[in-house]
């Protein structure tokens, strides 16, 4: 993917972000519209395009993320109280960056899961 992919030029370099925790294949850094006291987007340094992709194209990839977005919960202190971890996907999902990002929210209380209903 490369230039084209606005977290492929963060693992490249070429956007500066807020780095909290990095392995040989993840990288997890703030969120620049935090939404909650803590809002850390953890993602795979190789380019996929979202979580299906990403979970079905290389499964044990996809657990290394996770891994790493646990350490960086257990770092933030989110263990106690607890935390979202959220994949927005496609259109109805919300997704506006089409490379692979869970989303780690925590430091207060959430709220429900949606803002609204739409069952
Ligand atoms: P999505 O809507 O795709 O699930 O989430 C994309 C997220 O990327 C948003 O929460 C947005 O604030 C964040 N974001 C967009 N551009 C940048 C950026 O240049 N740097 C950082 N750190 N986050 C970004
Ligand atoms: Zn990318």
């Amino acid at each position: 993917m490369g230039s084209d992919c606005l977290f492929c030029r963060i693992v490249a370099g070429e956007i500066p972000a807020t780095i909290v925790r990095e392995t040989d294949t993840t990288l997890a850094f703030r969120d620049i519209g935090p939404k909650a006291p803590v809002h850390v987007l953890v993602i795979t340094k190789e380019h996929y395009a979202d979580v299906a992709t990403l979970g079905q194209g290389d499964p044990k990839l996809a657990g290394e993320l996770l891994a790493t977005a646990a350490a960086v919960a257990e770092d933030e202190g989110l263990l106690g109280d607890g935390y979202r971890l959220m994949f927005n996907t496609g259109a109805y999902g919300g997704q506006e960056v089409f490379h692979v990002h869970a989303h780690l929210l925590g430091g207060a209380p959430l709220g429900p899961m949606l803002a609204r209903d739409v069952a």
